[in-house]
């Protein structure tokens, strides 16, 4: 096995990774409530950035400082049994990336936090800038145009697609490619996998649904997880 081709793991953040609600919790910082427009933006599915960056600069109005944000994203737990199955990575033949549409910022915190930072090889989200104190997040894709399954600021196929063609000339290829998510926007990048490929669904999550939906569409040999463990396990018998 040694220096064969490796398995391209990805994994989405914000609720495969991380149980969070650290929006919620952020908002609970707050002594006053949420301005109406600010209300506005987090009932539109398709502006979850928008709403972030607003919320963090509201954050920042009333006094929230980046050392309070950083500590309340920390109280965010992992979801069951994902240490293990980083631990499992750690060992095996994998290359692991991130593919998220929450900020470089928050990602860094937790993955340093839980001990996996440096089993990251490369983390695929909306970048985050400091300007006076205040954190502002921009877009990893400026307004895209080209994928109607995405959000404006990220085409999650898009981006794997560019890493693997990036790795490729670099005269790095993979044996396959392990896909693990939750959410609609992982359901974009379900589509660029292939029929060696897997893509692991947390039950009861919208990916899962939209899989469902749209089977015929989706070549890549699917799983349906609740825990790391289970996606632990499907791995090594995989590798068998
Ligand atoms: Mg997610």
């Amino acid at each position: 096995m040694a220096g064969g081709p490796k398995s391209l793991v990805v994994l989405d953040f914000d609720y495969t990774i991380v149980e969070t609600c650290y929006d919620q919790s952020l908002v609970k910082l707050l002594a006053v409530p949420l301005p109406d427009d600010l209300k506005a933006l987090y009932l539109v599915e398709t502006s979850w950035t928008a709403y972030m960056n607003g919320l963090l600069s509201f954050l920042h109005e009333q006094g929230i400082t980046s050392d309070v944000i950083k500590q309340t994203v920390l109280e965010s737990r992992p979801v069951k049994g994902m240490m293990e199955l980083f631990q499992h990575f750690a060992q095996g033949q994998y290359e692991v990336i991130i593919l998220s549409d929450a900020n470089q910022l928050f990602i860094e915190w937790l993955l340093k936090d839980y001990g996996i930072y440096e089993q990251v090889e490369q983390v695929y989200a909306n970048p985050v800038k400091c300007s006076d104190g205040k954190l502002i997040e921009t877009y990893y894709h400026e307004n895209q145009d080209w994928c109607s399954l995405s959000s404006k600021n990220l085409c999650k196929g898009k981006a794997l697609k560019d890493h693997v063609e990036q790795k490729r000339a670099s005269g790095v290829t993979y044996s396959r490619i392990i896909y693990i998510g939750d959410g609609e926007n992982d359901y974009c990048p379900t589509l660029e996998l292939s029929t060696g490929d897997y893509v692991f669904a947390r039950k009861s999550f919208d990916l899962e649904r939209k899989i469902k939906d749209n089977i015929s569409e989706v070549a890549a040999k699917v799983f349906y997880w609740e825990s790391g463990k289970e996606i632990l396990q499907a791995l090594q018998d995989i590798q068998q």
